[in-house]
């Protein structure tokens, strides 16, 4: 095990022993979801950067030694992180900034970013003899830890509400988990799974719940500055919806300047749905995490649709103490953006990672970034996840009679 000293809670600032808690804060309940500390001066004197020019692992594995997982664990062999981080100059003149990068986790191996939170946690799982993961969830989280979890043969229970997409759905019977499809909502499908796991003793990965979940996440920077050079852009972009993903990011970073790797926090920029903006919202008013109450939230992109962001507490410091911001962005703008970013740099997304780009547009115009700033659009999502919206973003295809005279008619030749 990486040298835990202790799981924080973001809202209270108590401390607790690795055994003393499972899920959030005892104290604050929900809202205190717990983060992992280690201690950076043991890791320091143990651990050196530019040693991993010689670590083989090509996945989010080749930071074991900085994740809470004991160095001879059993891991899922799927292979998770590692994922592509492309150089886009025509992204950067687009957007108007003097240097753009896409990191492509779509390319993982269920389609998202959610695959390092659900290898983790099927991991952790393995380590404790567990034998049944289960998650709330109406898309990728529940792909991903279906996924990961058949890798190994672990049984996994997940809890949909009944009105969930059916390809989502269908992609959670092919991996083989137990689907409950509630007739009811999210947050009364996350309560009944809740309520399970704690009777039944099945491991919860539930967003906002599990601490480990952003320990996954945190993969993603890790691999972002190792991949520059260990020289960190001067901001990242990331969709936001629970809120889980940016405490993620923002954590990854954090471990990397507490163990002096990189020398400053890159700005956070949070982007959300206009129909779904209560972190928006509450850091433009000046409001904390405890007090935010639940919106109706409603936009295209269903993957950063939350009316109470679960993981609240952490997005907000993640965005509060690296000076960032947060930006809304419309739905038209969000379906827009879709084929704007694959046509910029071949990275197709799908709604919620998309939305990346608009936001960045959004935070160059109102001059939350600068023209001669370095900037990363963290890609969260495979396109091919929600190809109606895809279908949605475009117009064209030429319908040909099979002959060379109509071909060339079409293409105006
Ligand atoms: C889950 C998800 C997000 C948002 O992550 P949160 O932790 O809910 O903020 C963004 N994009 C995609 C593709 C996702 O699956
Ligand atoms: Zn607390």
């Amino acid at each position: 095990m990486a040298e835990i000293l202790e799981l924080l809670c973001p809202v209270c600032g108590r401390k607790y022993q690795l055994q003393e808690v499972v899920y959030t804060c005892p104290v604050c309940g929900e809202v205190g979801t717990l983060e992992v500390l280690y201690d950076y001066r043991a890791l320091k004197a143990q651990l050196d950067r530019d040693a991993l020019r010689n670590q083989q692992q090509y996945s989010m594995w080749r930071y074991k030694p900085l994740m809470p997982i004991m160095p001879d664990a059993i891991v899922p062999p799927l292979r998770v992180g590692f994922t592509p981080l492309y150089d886009a100059p025509r992204l950067a003149q687009t957007l108007g900034v003097r240097q753009a990068w896409v990191k492509d986790d779509g390319a993982n191996p269920t389609g998202s970013l959610k695959d390092r939170a659900s290898a983790l946690v099927v991991a952790r799982a393995l380590e404790q003899g567990t034998e049944v993961v289960s998650t709330a969830s109406t898309g990728n989280a529940a792909a991903a830890l279906a996924g990961v979890a058949a890798s190994v043969g672990m049984k996994v229970i997940i809890f949909v509400p009944a009105a969930a997409p059916e390809a989502k759905i269908a992609q959670l019977l092919v991996y083989g988990a137990t689907v409950l499809l509630i007739e009811d909502t999210y947050d009364v499908a996350f309560d009944l799974c809740t309520q399970m796991c704690l009777s039944e003793g099945w491991y919860c990965r539930n967003t906002g719940m599990n601490p480990f979940t952003a320990e996954g996440k945190k993969t993603v920077s890790f691999e972002i500055a190792e991949q520059l050079a260990w020289n960190v852009p001067d901001v990242v972009l990331v969709s936001v919806g629970d809120g889980n993903i940016i405490a993620g990011v923002y954590k990854g970073f954090y471990d990397l300047y507490q163990l002096g790797w990189i020398e400053r926090m890159p700005r956070l920029i949070g982007v959300q749905a206009e129909g779904s903006a209560a972190l928006y919202h509450a850091w433009k008013n000046g409001i904390c995490a405890q007090d935010m109450q639940p919106i109706d939230a409603n936009t295209v992109a269903d993957s950063i649709s939350a009316g109470l962001p679960r993981d609240r507490a952490k997005a907000l410091r993640a965005v509060r103490q690296t000076q960032g911001a947060f930006v809304t962005v419309s739905d038209r703008e969000i379906i827009g953006a879709i084929p704007a970013l694959a046509r910029l740099t071949g990275v197709f997304a799908e709604p919620a990672s998309a939305a990346v780009f608009a936001g960045a547009q959004a935070a160059v115009q109102s001059g939350l970034i600068a023209t001669d700033e370095t900037v990363l659009l963290l890609g969260t999502g495979n396109g091919l996840k929600d190809v109606r919206r895809a279908q949605e973003s475009v117009t064209g295809g030429l319908r040909v009679a099979p002959t060379l005279d109509a071909v060339r008619q079409a293409l105006q030749l």
